[in-house]
C-alpha cells in the first residue's frame, strides 16, 4: 500500500525532497508503474536520466554480466571497462582524457578544482576567480552550489567557497566586462535545464569561447543535462560549432547507474598529476559497462537522428496546441529537452497529468518541462497532447 511506504518514509528519511505521492516499483520502456499497480507514461525520465527508458535491455545485460565478472577494484589498479568507455568518450569529444566520478555535482567539483589547478600551475594563484551564470545549476556539494547562480539553493549554507562570480546568462558584453584578469575559467550550461530550459541566443556559446581563448581562461560546460544526445547532437554545444576546455557529463551516462564524468583536452587535460583528485567508485567496471551499452545502443539503433526528429515533430505539436490554447504562453527547447511556460501555475496540471497515468515535471512555478526517453512513440506523445489539452480546457 502506498499510505505504508509514506508513513515508513515519513520516519526514516531525513526531509530535504519534497514529499512524493508516488511509490514507484517496477519500469518497462517508456512506462512506470507504482505499488499499486497504476501504469504511467514517464515524460521526464528519471530527470533526463533514462534516455532508453526503463530496464533497455542492453544495459540491463551489461549490468547483469559485468556484475558477475567484476563489480569493483578501486583505482589503485586499473580496469578495462573504464579504460574502454574513456576511449568510447574521446571519439565523440574528441581530444579527450576522463576522470570517473558518481554524480554531476562530483564532476563539476572536479572540473572547478581542475581549472584552479591549472591556473595555479600557469599563472599563479591569484588567477582563481570562476565565473558561473545567473539562474544556472551546477549541483549540490560546495563549489558546485557556490557556482549555482540561484540565490534560494545557497541561503544558509554560507560561507561558500570564495572566488565566484555570476554573470547574467546569454549577455555576451556582460561576459565580456566580467572576464579580467582574475578570472581562470568560465563555466556554463550550454542551455539551462533547472531554471527552465532556457536557451541562450545564437552566437553566445561561440562569443564566449573566443572570448574565454583570446584571455587565456579556460570554457567549462555542463553538459550533465543537455550531454548524450538529449537535444540531438551528442554534446549540446556542437550545434554552436563549440568544443570547450572542459565538459561535465553524468545523468543518463550510465543507463541509470550512478555515474559521472569530466572530459579535458589541451592543457586543461594536464592540470592535475598523481594524487590530485580521486573517487572511490570512480571508474566502477559496472558503471562503466553500463555506459558502454548505452553508447553502443545510442549509435546501433540511430537514436540522435530519433531525438531531433521526435523533438521536432513534439515541440511543433505543442505549438499547434498554443496556437488553440491560450494557457500556454510558450514553447522552447531542442531535442527531446522541452518546456512549456504557461498562464497559470504549472505544478496542478502536472499534479492532473499524473492522476491520468503521465509523469511530467513543474519545472518553474509556471514551466513544465519534459525529457522523455529517447524511445518514446508519436503514438504516446499523441496521447499526452489530447490530456494535456483536456486538463488546460478543464
Ligand atoms: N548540472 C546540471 C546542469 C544539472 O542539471 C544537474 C542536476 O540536475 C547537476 C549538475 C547536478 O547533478 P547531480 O544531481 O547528479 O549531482
Amino acid at each position: 500500500m502506498s499510505d505504508t511506504w509514506t508513513e515508513r518514509a515519513s520516519r526514516v528519511l531525513l526531509e530535504n525532497y519534497y514529499p512524493a505521492r508516488l511509490t514507484l516499483v517496477r519500469g518497462e520502456g517508456c512506462r512506470v508503474f507504482d505499488d499499486e499497480g497504476r501504469s504511467y507514461l514517464d515524460l521526464i525520465g528519471g530527470i533526463a536520466v533514462n534516455s532508453l527508458g526503463h530496464c533497455h535491455p542492453a544495459i540491463v545485460r551489461a549490468i547483469r554480466e559485468q556484475c558477475g565478472t567484476l563489480m569493483h577494484v578501486s583505482n589503485l589498479y586499473r580496469n578495462p571497462w573504464s579504460v574502454r568507455l574513456a576511449e568510447e568518450l574521446a571519439a565523440r569529444v574528441p581530444g579527450t582524457r576522463a576522470f570517473f566520478c558518481n554524480s554531476g555535482a562530483e564532476a563539476n567539483e572536479a572540473a572547478i578544482k581542475l581549472v584552479r589547478r591549472h591556473a595555479h600551475v600557469t599563472f599563479g594563484a591569484a588567477r582563481h576567480v570562476i565565473i558561473s551564470a545567473e539562474a544556472s545549476f551546477h549541483g549540490r556539494t560546495f563549489a558546485a552550489l557556490t557556482a549555482t547562480g540561484q540565490p534560494k539553493y545557497r541561503e544558509g549554507f554560507e560561507p561558500l567557497v570564495p572566488g565566484f562570480r555570476y554573470v547574467p546568462y546569454g549577455d555576451l558584453a556582460a561576459l565580456d566586462a566580467a572576464v579580467t584578469g582574475d578570472v581562470c575559467a568560465v563555466l556554463l550550461e550550454p542551455i539551462q535545464g533547472e531554471s527552465g530550459v532556457r536557451l541562450p541566443p545564437p552566437g553566445y556559446l561561440a562569443g564566449t569561447a573566443k572570448l574565454c581563448a583570446d584571455r587565456g581562461a579556460l570554457l567549462v560546460l555542463d553538459e550533465v543535462q543537455t550531454g548524450l544526445g538529449r537535444t540531438g547532437t551528442f554534446l549540446a554545444c556542437e550545434a554552436d560549432g563549440v568544443l570547450p576546455d572542459v565538459v561535465t557529463l553524468s545523468k543518463s551516462l550510465g543507463g541509470g547507474i550512478p555515474l559521472g564524468a569530466m572530459l579535458a583536452r589541451g592543457d586543461a587535460a594536464r592540470a592535475f598529476v598523481p594524487g590530485s583528485h580521486a573517487s572511490t567508485f570512480g571508474g566502477n567496471p559496472v558503471a562503466c559497462a553500463a555506459a558502454l551499452a548505452l553508447l553502443e545502443t545510442l549509435d546501433a539503433d540511430r537514436l540522435l537522428e530519433r531525438v531531433r526528429a521526435t523533438g521536432d515533430w513534439f515541440m511543433g505539436e505543442l505549438r499547434s496546441l498554443a496556437a488553440r490554447e491560450p494557457k500556454i504562453t510558450g514553447v522552447r527547447g531542442r531535442g527531446l529537452l522541452i518546456a512549456v511556460d504557461l498562464a497559470v501555475p504549472a505544478k496542478p496540471v502536472a499534479l492532473a497529468a499524473e492522476e491520468r497515468g503521465y509523469l511530467v515535471n513543474a519545472v518553474q512555478e509556471q514551466s513544465l518541462r519534459f525529457a522523455p526517453p529517447f524511445i518514446v512513440t508519436r503514438e504516446e506523445l499523441t496521447g499526452f497532447l489530447t490530456v494535456l489539452e483536456q486538463i488546460l480546457a478543464a
